[in-house]
């Protein structure tokens, strides 16, 4: 086949869609579901609320990213299946990824942030900004259906009174916000807070799937590019091995699974060109281990290097009593505490929609932290590690810390401490956005090419060093659509 896609996240989306565009067949192999057909339930998506199998990846135990209420842990037993949202453990943290076709698009927040340009130029200085802010950016934007919310509805919702609350004390420490902007479809959510339409986002729905409002890969990229006909997906197929091809291309090696993780067929195939897009983890595990087991020698040292978390930290405040969040909250988060140049945070203004009033502030912070890990091949298991540390996150605690500790002086508040296991305020043990191990510029040229195997491409958050200062979707987005157009242009 013309062209092999690894991953059907935001770089593999990219990928295949300009690829058919340009003519070229192109097959999406995805080793999560297809998230499409109902359950018993009638539901796609499992329940917010009380997670079922469908809402974690592989594992016999949920584990929320808000664990604990009150102390005690929410999390509970559930049966093995390829549910949505993974949280992989790499020793020292939980790597929070999306399951399916679609990617991480299945179970994000939707915050659509395109950093500031003095910061993107410094974390990638090889490629032009000139390019990626009036072309790019633009671009991925338009394509993922980017949209704001009204501000005079904002003002008035009583679904974003946790968000108002959140401005509101910011503010009164000195720290500017700013309103993000979001794929989640905001007329959809007028309706929904109208009671004219099925609710989604008002009905807590995100980190496991939402069934209406958000506009994910499936129906952007992913809708364009099978729209083409030029397009297959296989879900539930996991590449495992990639290797030269006696003459010319690639030999993929792939493992067909079923719901529970089972291997139901090994199968190989042949590709000219390869696009490696299963994501940072997925993209480096694979990568790491070609390199160490010899199927792909030649990759450059500076494969697996430069992992980073984002600088994410979530932490909780309680407000006062007269503090009202609300017990009714959108899920899909629509504001930030923009301290980036002064204080290293950006931090989101999330929301915890429990149904009840609970006067909890919850932020997920993203922080200069230039702390950075790298991926090993270990030959006794034959599995791939993460060099990451809980040290090595302190500095995302203490870059986060001036920021919450100035606004509850101000507020004469207090940090929640019963959210993240008995007695701890900082969730540092796990990210949502894992960035880095194989970096633009360096375990690939400037456009994404991998040294020393021609017709080999990296195409997602993988190539991204580390931190980009805010919700990385749309640069993962931005740079693939840089990077396919000059593949496209000079190399098929
Ligand atoms: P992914 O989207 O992770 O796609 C990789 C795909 O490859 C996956 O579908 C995976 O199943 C597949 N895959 C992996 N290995 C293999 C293999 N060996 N064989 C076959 N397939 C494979 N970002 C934002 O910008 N804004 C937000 O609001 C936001 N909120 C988030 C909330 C949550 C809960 C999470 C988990 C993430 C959030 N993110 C957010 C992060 C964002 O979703 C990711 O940065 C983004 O999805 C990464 O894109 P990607 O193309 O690099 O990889």
């Amino acid at each position: 086949m013309p062209a092999l896609i690894i991953g059907s996240g935001y770089g593999g989306a990219v990928t295949a869609l300009r690829l058919a565009q340009a003519g070229i067949d192109c097959h999406i192999v995805e080793m999560g579901r297809d998230w499409t057909t109902p359950g018993s339930d009638g539901r796609i998506f499992t329940q917010t609320a009380s997670p079922d199998q469908r809402g974690f990846w592989l594992r016999d135990r949920t584990k929320q990213p808000v664990s604990h209420f009150l102390g005690v842990s929410i999390d509970r037993n559930i049966s093995k299946y390829t549910g949505i949202l993974d949280a992989e453990n790499m020793g020292a943290i939980h790597v929070y990824q999306g399951r399916g076709v679609g990617g991480g698009s299945l179970v994000n927040g939707g915050m659509a942030v395109t950093p500031k340009r003095s910061w993107f130029e410094q974390i990638l200085p090889s490629v032009d900004a000139n390019e990626m802010y009036n072309t790019f950016y633009p671009r991925a934007n338009a394509t993922l259906g980017v949209n704001n919310i009204d501000p005079a509805w904002f003002d008035s919702t009583e679904w974003y009174q946790f968000s108002r609350v959140g401005r509101k004390v910011a503010q009164r420490s000195g720290f500017a916000t700013t309103f993000v902007p979001n794929v989640y479809d905001f007329n959809y959510m007028k309706q929904e807070a109208a009671g004219t339409v099925t609710k989604s986002a008002l009905a807590g729905e995100v980190i496991f799937g939402n069934h209406h409002g958000k506009k994910s890969l499936p129906v952007t990229y992913l809708g364009q590019a099978a729209a083409t006909g030029k397009v297959t997906i296989s879900p539930l197929h996991r590449v495992t091995k990639v290797a030269p091809a006696a003459g010319s291309g690639y030999t993929v090696d792939i493992e067909q699974i079923n719901e529970t993780g089972g291997v139901v067929a090994t199968k190989s195939v042949t590709a000219d060109k390869v696009f490696f897009a299963a994501g940072s983890v997925g993209t480096s595990k694979l990568l790491v281990s070609m390199k160490a087991q010899g199927h792909l020698p030649n990759l450059a040292g500076a494969v697996g290097q430069e992992w980073g978390t984002n600088g994410n930290v979530m932490v909780a405040r309680a407000n006062h009593a007269w503090d009202t969040t609300g017990k009714n909250q959108s899920s899909i988060p629509t504001m930030g505490i923009d301290a980036w140049d002064t204080n290293g945070v950006f931090a989101e203004i999330a929301p915890f929609p429990a149904g009840a009033e609970l006067w909890v502030s919850l932020y997920l912070a993203i922080t200069k932290n230039p702390e950075r890990a790298s991926f090993q091949y270990n030959s006794s298991t034959g599995g791939v590690g993460l060099s990451w540390n809980q040290a090595q996150a302190q500095k995302s605690i203490d870059l986060a810390k001036v920021v919450f500790d100035k606004i509850n002086k101000k507020e004469v508040t207090v940090y929640r401490s019963d959210m993240f296991g008995s007695n701890k305020v900082w969730n540092e043990g796990l990210t949502y956005h894992p960035l880095g191990g194989a970096v633009l510029n360096k375990a690939t040229d400037n456009f994404g090419r991998l040294h020393g195997y021609p017709g080999l491409y990296v195409m997602d958050g993988a190539l991204v060093p580390g931190n980009v200062g805010v919700n990385p979707f749309v640069t993962i987005t931005a740079l693939a659509e840089r990077n396919i157009a000059s593949i496209i242009a000079s190399d098929l």
